[in-house]
């Protein structure tokens, strides 16, 4: 058997809506596991920034909040996850986001003889999500995370690391957030009960401090 099969790989997925906080997570948990983080939102924006053809046709979905389509991202995560740093496992963030691509991630792991994933649900309520997405500007330069309501940069909206101008995620303007999020309820959401019903989901409130939350991630990986 290879590494590739090996049933000791570790597939965790982060449900969560947008805002919910699940990329900061990821990064922190995926770095203490020495597992790749793997988010789909980064992996469409590292093509539109490259103007590869995945990226153009990722371009406008993206802008508008909405999904792109399952066989799309299917293909660019089935991908993603034959690379050897995925051997011993992955952290899977913004994928699954609809049914069908949460059968496309069954499927792999039947394929290699591994179990069900370890699911996380970051839950925030619908008004704090808007609060966190509509405050959100990013350092172009060092990828620094802010927010304008709850952790500003200490002058003006350039980044203290490097002092870039802050900029704001097209997609998180207002039109475009009310989409994500109605998209993340129609087509997102019932994930939650799929995962429930296979017994292999965790809920963690995301309504608190990242540090709260880190330590409670720990504790439900180390169960
Ligand atoms: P969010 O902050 O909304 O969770 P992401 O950075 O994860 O955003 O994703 C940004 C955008 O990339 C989404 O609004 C969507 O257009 C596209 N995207 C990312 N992951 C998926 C996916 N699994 N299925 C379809 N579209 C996706």
């Amino acid at each position: 058997m290879s590494r590739a099969d090996s049933p000791s790989r570790t597939a965790l997925v982060f449900l969560g809506p947008p805002g919910a906080g699940k990329g900061t997570q990821a990064r922190l948990l995926a770095r203490g596991l020495s597992i790749p983080h793997i988010s789909t939102g980064d992996l469409f924006r590292d093509h539109v920034e490259k103007k590869t053809p995945l990226g153009l046709t990722a371009k406008a979905f993206m802008e508008r909040g909405e999904l792109v389509s399952d066989e799309v991202v299917n293909n660019m995560v089935r991908e993603r996850l034959q690379e050897p740093d995925c051997d011993s496992g992955f952290l899977l963030d913004g994928y699954p986001r609809t049914l069908p691509q949460a059968e496309m991630l069954k499927e792999f792991l039947r394929e290699r003889s591994c179990g069900a994933p370890l699911v996380v649900n970051l839950g925030v309520s619908y008004t704090e999500s808007v609060k966190r997405l509509g405050g959100r500007r990013i350092c172009p330069v060092c990828q620094r995370t802010y927010n304008l309501v709850s952790q500003p940069p200490s002058k003006d909206t350039v980044c203290d690391d490097d002092g870039a101008a802050l900029q704001q995620r097209p997609d998180d303007r207002e039109e475009a957030i009310r989409e994500r999020l109605s998209a993340y309820e129609a087509q997102t959401a019932p994930l939650i009960e799929y995962y429930k019903a296979q017994g292999s989901l965790h809920e963690v409130n995301a309504e608190r401090t990242p540090e709260l939350i880190s330590e409670e991630l720990m504790r439900v990986i180390r169960q």
